[in-house]
């Protein structure tokens, strides 16, 4: 049986080309990227090859890209750091952000006092601009917004731009979580004026174990990992160089192919919301997971009309791997705060929800035998579902 990877959000397949890379890496350019012979200049001149071309696709400048092992390292350093270093009295942020970002949040509040407010999303599962606005005025302390760009478990979109010129406006620093959408779409922050952002390689076909901030010079931000003058004394220690040649391939396919995997996948996606829809009566999609324009065409949330916590399980025993929620909180029997926050008391007793999540490597065969294993699983769950309410 061919085993269905569907869960692409959490992570993806490394491209073979990025494997290439970073295997030469290995092999020839073994340097100590600090070392002043030959080399450890050669494993340096990888490195700022890759942060030329992240600062290109991003339109900064080379010296406001900070590798790091992870998107949890950059969101932790942006965040722990703006308070540690600059200062900042408050944060608002959504009951929506990755773990990552709201336990750095959460630790800040606890272990220097700092201010947290959250904005309620939607019944839709967006932050509202003038809900954001209303917070920023409410106050004068030094303020830090860290709202994500992406959504990982319904695919939600914020208007970075609009949020960056709001947080301009009433002098807050801005941090987005760009880690579902970085290399996914054109991200142009000589427009967006952001201060600072993460980036994860694993979710675009690179390795995991590397990725970068984006920390606007101007804001003076420092680092939390102290050691050696690595990345401007941002982030002490020896980079990872294969790690980051694989970033840099991975990154130089997305943008190559941008335009033909965006809409090789809107099309995967709207396939996948047509045949759910057709094969599970009464389905919903929550979020804007189902408006294609709107939302991040790699994932959609579906929600069964049916309880069935098992429901992952049973597809991989199927050979489909699929997530119901994001990857860090799948494992635990607690919902995730997205789902608290978007579905009803009713729905959440009896509706379960899933993530399906799509790369260019995904075809409509695979999504063809999901829709199938997932009318058995249903059946099943339905007439279970109905015993119970007759016991
Ligand atoms: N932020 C978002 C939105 C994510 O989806 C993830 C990964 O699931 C992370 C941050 C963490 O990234 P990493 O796995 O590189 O630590």
């Amino acid at each position: 049986m061919d085993k269905i990877y569907l869960d692409n959000a959490a992570t993806t397949p490394l491209s073979a080309e990025v494997i290439d890379a970073m295997v030469d890496t290995m092999k020839i350019t073994f340097g100590n990227p600090s070392s002043t012979h030959s080399f450890g200049q050669d494993a340096k001149i990888i490195i700022e090859n890759v942060r030329r071309q992240i600062a290109d696709y991003l339109h900064v400048t080379p010296a406001e890209i900070i590798f790091t092992s992870c998107g949890t390292e950059s969101n932790n350093m942006i965040i722990k750091s703006s308070v540690e270093h600059l200062g900042l009295e408050r944060i608002i942020s959504s009951p929506l952000e990755h773990k990552c970002v709201s336990e750095s949040i959460l630790e800040m509040k606890n272990r220097k006092g700092v201010e947290v407010n959250y904005i309620r999303p939607n019944e839709k599962g967006d932050i509202e601009l003038s809900k954001l606005e209303e917070l920023l005025k409410s106050s004068d302390k030094k303020t830090l917004v860290s709202l994500m760009h992406a959504n990982n478990e319904i695919g939600n979109l914020v208007d970075l731009k609009k949020m960056a010129e709001l947080c301009k406006q009433y002098n807050a620093l801005f941090h987005s979580d760009t880690v579902q959408t970085m290399s996914h779409m054109p991200l142009d922050f000589s427009e967006i004026t952001l201060d600072f952002a993460s980036c994860s390689a694993h979710k675009f076909h690179g390795p995991k174990g590397v990725g970068f901030a984006f920390i606007r010079k101007s804001s003076g931000l420092k680092g939390i990992i102290t050691g050696g003058p690595q990345e401007r004394s941002l982030r002490a220690g020896t980079e990872n160089v294969s790690g980051i040649a694989g970033l840099g391939k991975a990154l130089e396919l997305a943008i190559t192919h941008m335009d033909e995997y965006t809409s090789y996948m809107q099309d995967i996606k709207q396939y996948t919301i047509d045949q759910v829809s057709a094969a599970i009566p009464g389905v919903k999609f929550n979020g804007r997971s189902a408006e294609i324009e709107n939302s991040l065409y790699t994932v959609v949330s579906i929600l069964l009309p049916f309880k069935n916590p098992l429901i992952g399980l049973q597809l991989d025993m199927k050979g489909i791997a699929i997530s119901q929620g994001s990857a860090c909180s799948s494992g635990a029997s607690k919902p995730s705060m997205v789902m608290m926050m978007l579905l009803s008391e009713e729905e959440m007793e009896n509706c379960t929800p899933l993530r399906v999540s799509f790369s260019h490597l995904t075809t409509k065969a695979e999504i063809d035998a999901f829709v199938k294993a997932l009318i058995e699983i249903s059946h099943s769950a339905m007439i279970e579902n109905s015993n119970v309410e007759h016991r």
